[in-house]
């Protein structure tokens, strides 16, 4: 993705307050990421973990989207698969992440979506093999290449941001 600078990320939240996306409290280092590498930007709010955002390009614009991790029920035993870069991780390593749909109030029906995440966000650093699952998850033989792997992370990250969006 083109790197984004502070005032945009902040700008870009579809689905929280403005004052929300004011106090978001944004990753250290922006300026030196390395954005071409990156398929989304996601972190979790230093200090508080409860809180995570990511930030991507979706047709044409670009799109923050507030949301609410929760640890997988039964973590801790086995193993868990990242839904949108499909990495195995040891149970704890994946988070279920709620996003509560744009334009929706929380009380309305479908109010939110949500979709196993790599409980860090780093997803794109996984399929490109700049960081590595913790052992202790299920080794999978996989077929596709670092490039195959990136167009299906970025197919995945598409439908669930089409979820949050529409
Ligand atoms: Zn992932």
């Amino acid at each position: 993705m083109r790197s984004l600078t502070e005032p945009e990320i902040r700008a870009s939240f579809v689905n929280c307050t403005k004052g929300e996306a004011s106090r978001a409290r944004l990753p250290r280092g922006i300026d030196e990421l390395d954005w071409a590498g990156l398929d989304f930007l996601g972190w979790r709010e230093p200090g508080a973990p409860e809180r995570g955002y990511l930030v991507a390009e979706f047709e044409g614009r670009v799109v923050g989207v507030a949301l609410r991790p929760a640890q997988r029920p039964g973590a801790g035993r086995g193993g868990a698969m990242c839904s949108i870069c499909l990495t195995a991780h040891p149970a704890s390593g994946v988070a279920l992440m709620t996003a509560r749909r744009a334009g929706r109030s929380s009380t309305e029906e479908y109010a939110s979506a949500g979709e196993y995440f790599c409980s860090d966000l780093a997803c794109p650093l996984y399929v490109r093999g700049r960081r590595r699952a913790a052992a202790g998850g299920a080794r999978m033989s996989e077929s596709l290449d670092a490039e195959q792997r990136v167009a299906r992370l970025r197919a995945n990250l598409a439908g669930f941001l089409g979820r949050v969006v529409r």
